[in-house]
């Protein structure tokens, strides 16, 4: 067991959504955001002056939605919307991208066209397709797109947990939690990030880079160097953090190595 300080001056906490602060559900739409979610993270954001940041791959106007009426720092869409803490949005011109993107939206769509089960996701700068309904079809979607994605080295595929993103591969969570690092109130602390996907693997791995930490919420390889075994033990981490003055992750998280 490795303890992990957090104190309110020294660290920045960057939070995944899905599987993460909410349990996976079976459709996008569906997640459920536990009742005294919202205010926990309301008081860890004045806990640590500010510096706390949701990373997701979702929009960040679905982000805002869960959280209603918190209106928290965010990374969308792995890091391709960005919004700091002054409120400032700043997004990837998704005319460049595009063009680009087209044809493997029309492959994508003509997959969903042929298995009802698939459900196509679109975003500003690329798009998630989720098998979860169909777990069957994992092959032939990734055999579809993988070749048309490796023939442009602007996008990249990603793999998560049901689902498969095309995303601008020069953007990840690593780049996003960078960014952050680099503005007020998160630049000079020690950046701390709780994900628990594939896709979150950049940003333990950038965070651990900067100094700080990485912890992966629940089972599977990752980079990251600390474990919490679900959602439910990490909201009742944050909820302990907002009453202790000196908490530790030590108790709940244990060190992975
Ligand atoms: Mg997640």
């Amino acid at each position: 067991m490795q303890k992990i300080p957090f104190s309110t001056s020294q660290h920045a906490l960057f939070l995944d959504f899905d599987g993460t602060l909410a349990d996976i559900a079976p459709h996008p739409g569906a997640v459920h955001v536990h009742a005294s979610l919202v205010s926990t993270l309301h008081s860890i954001y004045h806990l640590l002056g500010g510096a706390l940041a949701i990373v997701s791959g979702r929009r960040i106007a679905e982000i805002d939605s869960f959280l209603t009426p918190l209106v928290l720092p965010a990374a969308g869409e792995h890091g391709t919307q960005w919004r700091n803490a002054q409120g400032e949005l700043l997004e990837l011109d998704d005319q460049v991208i595009a063009p680009m993107l087209a044809p493997i939206v029309h492959a994508a769509e003509q997959l969903v066209q042929q298995h009802g089960e698939l459900l196509l996701e679109r975003k500003t700068a690329g798009f998630a397709l989720h098998y979860r309904m169909a777990p069957a079809l994992y092959t032939l979607c990734w055999n579809t797109l993988m070749p048309m994605v490796q023939r442009t080295p602007a996008l990249a595929l990603m793999r998560g947990k049901y689902v498969m993103e095309v995303v601008p591969s020069a953007i990840d969570k690593g780049t996003a939690i960078a960014s952050f690092l680099q503005t007020a109130p998160f630049a000079g602390r020690i950046p701390v990030f709780i994900g628990d996907d594939v896709t979150d693997e950049s940003g333990f791995a950038k965070a651990q880079e900067l100094g700080g930490h990485g912890v992966k919420v629940g089972a599977g390889p990752s980079v990251a160097l600390h474990r919490c075994p679900n959602p439910a033990a990490l909201r009742a981490w944050l909820e302990q953090a907002v009453h202790t003055p000196q908490p530790r992750l030590s108790g709940l998280l244990a060190h992975a190595a």
